[in-house]
C-alpha cells in the first residue's frame, strides 16, 4: 500500500470552524450532494464535556454539519453513549452542549439504541453477532469523530474504537465486555468489529483540542493541544493521534492487531502527515497507571493475579444515576449498598469509564485466589 494521508490543522484563535474546513478539504473535503444522507459518530460517553477532555467538541461536529448543510445534506448525529440506554444518551448530548449545536447548524440528534436495528456477523474468534443501527448502512455516509484520549482498558482509544464500541447497541456492548477481558483480547475484538461494520464510514476528524492522558477515557487529565487531526483511513489517524501524544503505536493492540488485519498502513512509515508542521511528540500523554512500565508495576505483572486493579464505589461522591450499574457485563454492582461483588466483578473497568461524577476509583489490591471470593 502507498502512503496514506492526516492532515493536521491548528486551531488558530479559537476558530474551530476554519481548522475543520481545513482539515477536511486536505483530506478530499466532504464528497456530499444534494439530498444525501450524512451521519455523524462523536464520541459522547457520558455527560462530561469537550473541555473537560472526555466528550467529541460540539464545534467540531457543528462544523461538519455546517459543510454537509452547504452542499444540500441531511444530517444526523448519532451515538450509543457508554450506558447503552437511549434516555443516558440523550441526556448526554444535551447536557455536553452537543444537542444545541447541532440544531443550531442545521442537523438532528439520534440516539443509536432506539434506531431500527441490524444484525451484523462479526469474523472474529470467538464467532460474534453484534448489532447496530441500521441508519450506519443506509447513509450515504458515515463520518467519524473521535477524541484523541488514552484508556485503562486498551491503553488508547481513538477512531477504531469510537466506530466498532460506539456503534453496537442493546446488550452487545455488554457481551463484547464479557469476552474481551483482557486488553489483548478486548482489542482484537474492537478491530474485528470495526472491520465487519465500517464500509460505509468514509471520513474520520478527530478532536485534538483538549485530549486526555492517563486514567481515560473519563477519569484522566485533560491536555489542550488545539488540533483537528482528518484522514480517509481510521487506522493511518490512530498511528498518526499515538505518534503526536508520544506513544509507539505498535504498542497500542488496536493498532498492531488492525495493521496485521491489512486495515490500513503495514508500518508506520506509510503514514503521510500533511497540513501544518507540528513537533513529534506534540506532548507525551501519561499512560494509564495500569500500564506504566514502573519497578512495581512489573513486579506486578508478574505476581498477577496476585496484585490486580479493583474498581470501588467513593459513596459520597455517587449521584446514585445508575450508569455503572447498566454497563456492567456481569451485574457485580450494588447500587444500593454502593459494593462491587469482586467474584463476580471480571476487570473490565467499564464502570469506571462511564461514571459520569468521576466516583469510581481503582485501587491495587492483593487478591490471592480466596480472597476473589470476597
Ligand atoms: S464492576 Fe466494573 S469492572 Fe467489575 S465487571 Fe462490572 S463494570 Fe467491569
Ligand atoms: S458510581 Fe454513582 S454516579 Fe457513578 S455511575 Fe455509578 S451510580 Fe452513577
Amino acid at each position: 500500500m502507498g502512503s496514506i494521508q492526516v492532515a493536521i490543522a491548528r486551531v488558530e484563535r479559537s476558530d474551530v470552524f476554519l481548522a475543520v474546513r481545513r482539515a477536511v478539504n486536505l483530506v478530499g473535503g466532504l464528497q456530499l450532494g444534494e439530498g444525501d444522507l450524512l451521519i455523524i459518530k462523536p464520541n459522547m460517553l457520558n455527560a462530561r464535556t469537550a473541555l473537560e477532555g472526555v466528550t467529541s467538541d460540539p464545534r467540531i461536529v457543528a462544523s461538519l454539519v455546517k459543510l454537509a448543510r452547504e452542499r444540500g445534506a441531511r444530517v444526523v448525529v448519532g451515538d450509543s453513549s457508554g450506558s447503552s440506554t437511549p434516555l443516558r444518551t440523550r441526556e448526554v448530548f444535551k447536557a455536553t452542549g452537543m444537542e444545541d449545536a447541532v440544531k443550531n447548524a442545521g442537523g438532528e440528534v439520534v440516539d443509536f439504541d432506539s434506531q431500527q436495528p441490524m444484525l451484523v456477523e462479526v469474523a472474529s474468534n470467538p464467532p460474534l453477532k453484534v448489532v447496530v443501527p441500521r441508519l450506519l448502512i443506509e447513509a450515504s455516509m458515515v463520518v467519524n469523530v473521535p477524541k484523541l484520549k488514552t484508556h485503562v482498558q486498551t491503553i488508547y482509544t481513538g477512531a477504531i474504537k469510537n466506530i466498532a464500541m460506539g456503534c453496537i447497541i442493546g446488550q452487545t456492548k455488554l457481551l463484547v465486555h464479557r469476552l474481551g477481558r483482557s486488553c489483548k483480547d478486548l482489542s482484537r475484538l474492537i478491530v474485528d468489529i470495526y472491520a465487519s461494520i465500517s464500509s460505509n464510514v468514509k471520513l474520520h476528524v478527530m478532536d485534538a483540542i483538549v485530549g486526555m492522558e492517563g486514567n481515560g477515557p473519563n477519569v484522566g487529565d485533560p491536555v489542550e493541544l488545539n488540533l483537528v487531526l482528518a484522514s480517509r483511513n481510521a487506522l493511518a489517524l490512530d498511528i498518526a493521534a499515538t505518534l503526536l501524544v508520544g506513544f509507539d503505536p505498535k504498542e497500542i493492540p488496536t493498532i498492531s492487531y488492525a495493521m496485521q488485519r491489512g486495515l490500513g498502513p503495514s508500518s508506520i512509515e506509510e503514514v503521510e502527515l500533511i497540513g501544518d508542521a507540528v513537533s513529534i511528540p506534540v506532548k507525551r500523554f501519561k499512560k494509564p497507571s495500569i500500564f506504566k512500565t514502573n519497578l512495581l508495576s512489573y513486579l506486578s505483572s508478574l505476581a498477577y493475579p496476585v496484585l490486580e486493579w479493583r474498581p470501588y464505589i467513593r459513596r459520597q461522591q455517587c449521584a446514585n444515576c445508575g450508569s455503572c450499574a447498566d454497563s456492567c457485563p456481569t451485574s457485580a454492582i450494588d447500587l444500593q449498598t454502593s459494593t462491587i461483588n469482586y467474584s463476580k466483578c471480571i476487570r473490565c473497568y467499564v464502570c469506571y469509564e462511564v461514571c459520569p461524577s468521576r466516583a469510581i476509583t481503582l485501587k491495587r489490591r492483593i487478591s490471592l485466589p480466596i480472597s476473589r471470593l470476597f
